[in-house]
């Protein structure tokens, strides 16, 4: 059931269990309800209780002679919901049913071993009214155009949302509805490129047996039919009952006209958001035509709906672009934001929050979680020594070393402030936090770094780590004075080594690892 109709639950409720089959379709919403007869003898599903315009599209009716699939124009269930008069059988392909359209403006019965009922809400009950008492041409020119307008306001209503993916297709309807119902030989869109300069045939229709000229009409230049465009910015229709009668000024389109065998064409133009986008036409080729005033106002409708389409599909298109570089933008500043400026590692802000998610995804999962800091030995002296700026620089080849040596998922390498790094791995056990330790140290050892007013005559570095296995009351400045209460363990005990504090029952058990040298 249509939610929005929640003012007349009885009434959906009856036409859901009526024993025939109903399409039900307000004039005035998209949606068409199928009730459940409607879907069993359509093959639908259960879910496609209210259909869109594309669902009952793609509903495949064939002529029973031919087996030719009828087209969007032909389709009786598209034409009866456009409200267009039908006298004709067809067959449903999918349950073999003989379908006998039986024409009425409001009320169409499809009569069958089942029967299907169109229920139609007219927009103008009095037009029909009136239409009915006047001459029976009369009547089928008004019920043309009553089921042109409703088949385009279907197509228009579908393409106020349409995907941009989905675009081509609704063009090469509305070109399709647009050339059946001016009895045309070709219908087409010709759309200007970007710089304006050039323009090509981007959509094309063509009836049976008449020839196709969309592929070489790519990428003409404007001069190649001066005198269309100037007739179309002045007039913005173009109108040839004759081709032959064009003025010399059209030379140029003549010649083209004739090589495409046009007799008569018409053209509109179409704008988007006030710019003159390009055009959308009609051509005969089989015989002359004096092209009609609801011609002229069709192929404007057409054109109006295509650009306004146009023009919104590229406002959607525009905002999803901006909104993917807003959130590259937004990506690019966060990663910034944790990114440590001079050694272009983690900084100290993104340290504190790894920290305390691995403390926490730690304590949930009873994992153990080793923490190291690490300082450069004598570095003042080293400013002292080399200058600041070639402090700098091995404080970059640190931060590398240590970032290309700490590999494991999970693990974080962190600049934690002036000459000084924090190391973050969770899930290690004792061995694997001693060995990581001193592979560390000696890996900045192998950078050999010259540092003369160092003992070792090299830069070095000091190592302090703490192993927890910490639960929810653990907090990370525990861990952080643990590594640091061992950092400094290390310095004091000559520098150029690592010390660890582990857990255990009762008291913390300490563990140094030293050096060789
Ligand atoms: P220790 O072995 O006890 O660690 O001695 P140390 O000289 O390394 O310790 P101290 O804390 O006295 O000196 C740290 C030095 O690190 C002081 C500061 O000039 C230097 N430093 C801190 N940040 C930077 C930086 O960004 N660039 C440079 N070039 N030096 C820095
Ligand atoms: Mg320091
Ligand atoms: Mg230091």
């Amino acid at each position: 059931m249509p939610a929005k109709r929640k003012d007349t639950p009885h009434f959906w409720a009856i036409i859901d269990a009526l024993p025939i089959a109903v399409l039900l379709k307000d004039t005035a919403k998209p949606e068409i309800f199928a009730n459940q007869q409607a879907l069993q003898l359509l093959g639908l599903e259960p879910s496609q209780q209210v259909l869109s315009l594309s669902d009952i599209r793609h509903i495949e009716l064939t002529e029973p002679d031919s087996n030719e699939v009828l087209g969007l124009v032909q389709n009786p269930l598209l034409l009866a919901l456009g409200g267009s008069s039908l006298h004709q059988v067809v067959y449903l392909n999918q349950n073999q049913f003989r379908v006998q359209l039986e024409s009425r403006l409001i009320q169409l019965s499809f009569t069958l071993s089942k029967s299907v009922l169109i229920v139609l809400k007219p927009e103008q009950p009095h037009d029909i009214a009136a239409a009915r008492q006047s001459s029976t041409h009369e009547v089928s020119e008004l019920e043309e155009a009553l089921a042109f307008d409703k088949l385009i306001s279907l197509i228009s209503a579908e393409l106020i949302n349409v995907q941009p993916e989905d675009l081509d297709t609704h063009i090469d309807d509305a070109l399709t509805a647009l050339g059946e119902f001016c009895h045309a030989d070709r219908s087409y869109v010709f759309l200007f490129h970007d710089d304006m300069t050039l323009m090509s045939n981007t959509h094309e229709w063509v009836r049976a047996g008449i020839s196709s000229h969309k592929d070489h009409l790519q990428n003409m230049p404007e001069a190649s039919q001066p005198y269309i465009w100037q007739v179309l910015q002045t007039e913005h229709v173009f109108a040839a009952s004759d081709i032959e009668q064009l003025p010399a000024a059209a030379a140029l389109e003549k010649q083209e006209f004739r090589k495409e065998d046009i007799q008569s064409i018409l053209c509109s133009a179409m704008y988007s958001q006030g710019q003159l986008i390009g055009f959308v036409g009609c051509d005969m080729v089989a015989r002359k035509r004096a092209w009609t005033n609801s011609d002229i106002r069709r192929l404007k409708l057409v054109g109006n709906m295509i650009g306004n389409t146009i023009q919104n599909v590229n406002y959607r298109l525009s905002l999803k672009q901006m909104q993917q570089e807003l959130l590259r933008a937004n990506r690019e500043l966060q990663e910034l934001a944790s990114r440590d400026g001079l050694t272009g590692i983690a900084n100290r802000r993104h340290f504190d929050l790894v920290l305390q998610q691995e403390l926490n995804r730690c304590a949930r999962l009873h994992l153990p979680l080793g923490l190291i800091m690490v300082d450069i030995d004598y570095f003042k002296s080293y400013n002292d020594s080399y200058g600041h700026l070639a402090g700098d620089d091995a404080l970059k080849q640190v931060a590398q070393q240590l970032l290309q040596t700490v590999k494991r998922q999970g693990e974080l390498v962190a600049r934690y402030g002036g000459e000084e790094f924090a190391i973050i791995v969770p899930g290690c056990s004792k061995a694997e936090l001693c060995l990581l330790l001193e592979k560390l140290r000696s890996r900045i050892e192998q950078l050999a770094i010259a540092h003369s007013k160092a003992p070792t005559n090299q830069l070095t570095i000091s190592l302090g780590a703490s192993l927890t296995e910490p639960d929810k009351h653990t907090s990370s400045s525990e861990l952080i004075n643990e590594a640091d209460t061992a950092l400094y363990r290390a310095k004091a005990q000559g520098r150029n080594q690592a010390e660890v504090i582990l857990p255990a029952e009762n008291s913390r058990q300490v563990s140094a690892i030293k050096n060789d040298n």
